[in-house]
């Protein structure tokens, strides 16, 4: 049996930047075990919902919780709520001077005081779990982009976040490339890393996701269980916008 509890309360955020209301009254419930996948429109405002759980903005309106805490109100360091907090990019900004097992090693051991000894043999775990055991020593300009996603995905994962992040993971790379990190992103929703994407990718939402949530000028839409959504239970507006993308 999945566990319900909730690792991610988003209830009621509003967000303006200037004059544009870019989050209206947002609510989002992530429980522990869940992978979200969030669609819509570009500038529906998915990004910027994100950015608010990692407290890379801040909200007008509404709570944030994360594992029962309010992080939007009472004094949490950003940094601190960011080690549980794993988030991949569309361009994953590897440091360009340091190896892949050095990327995955540092913030473990500069962060957390894990040993370099420790920090190197969970690097090589973590290369593993991605699927290229073998490029501990490369630098990022010796990977494909494929696979410096997937140390930056390994990177993130070496803290051991609560909650993983993905904000188009693979909208940057060639298409030979984006199988491989779904691949990675789905075994870890497998495994019950809680997780929240966003992708247009929706072979890997129905593959992995048990919840779509669709979002339209800054309102979440639709909510929706993803046996529901892919069972043809889906508001208009969803359609629409899959109609488009598909
Ligand atoms: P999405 O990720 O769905 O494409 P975003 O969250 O990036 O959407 O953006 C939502 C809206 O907010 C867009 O209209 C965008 O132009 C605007 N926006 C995002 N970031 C900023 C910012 N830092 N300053 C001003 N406007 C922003
Ligand atoms: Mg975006």
């Amino acid at each position: 049996m999945k566990s319900t509890k909730p690792v991610l309360e988003i209830i009621g955020v509003d967000k303006h930047f200037g004059a544009q209301h870019v989050l209206k009254n947002c609510s989002l419930n992530v429980a522990e075990g869940d992978t979200v996948v969030l669609i819509g429109p570009s500038g529906s405002g998915k990004s910027t919902l994100l950015r608010c759980v990692n407290l890379l903005e801040s909200i007008e309106g509404g709570a944030i919780f994360f594992r029962n805490q309010d992080i939007t109100h009472v004094d949490i360091k950003p940094h601190r709520l960011r080690q549980d907090i794993g988030m991949v990019f569309q361009n994953y900004e590897l440091f360009s001077h340091l190896t892949a097992a050095e990327n995955i090693m540092l913030a473990p051991m500069t962060v957390r005081g894990v040993s370099r000894a420790e920090a190197e043999a969970q690097a090589l775990e973590l290369l593993g779990k991605v699927r290229i055991p073998d490029k501990a020593d490369a630098f990022p300009d010796e990977l494909s982009g494929g696979q410096q996603q997937r140390v930056a995905i390994a990177r993130a994962l070496a803290m051991k976040p609560k909650l993983m992040l993905f904000d188009e993971p693979t909208s940057a790379l060639d298409p030979e490339m984006i199988r491989e990190v779904l691949d990675v992103m789905a075994d870890l929703s497998a495994e019950g890393m809680t997780s929240i994407v966003v992708t247009h990718e929706m072979g890997f939402a129905r593959r992995a996701a048990n919840h779509i949530v669709f979002m339209e000028n800054g309102e979440i839409i639709e909510n929706a269980p993803s046996d529901k959504f892919f069972g043809g239970e889906v508001s208009e507006r969803a359609q629409r916008f899959l109609d488009q993308i598909l």
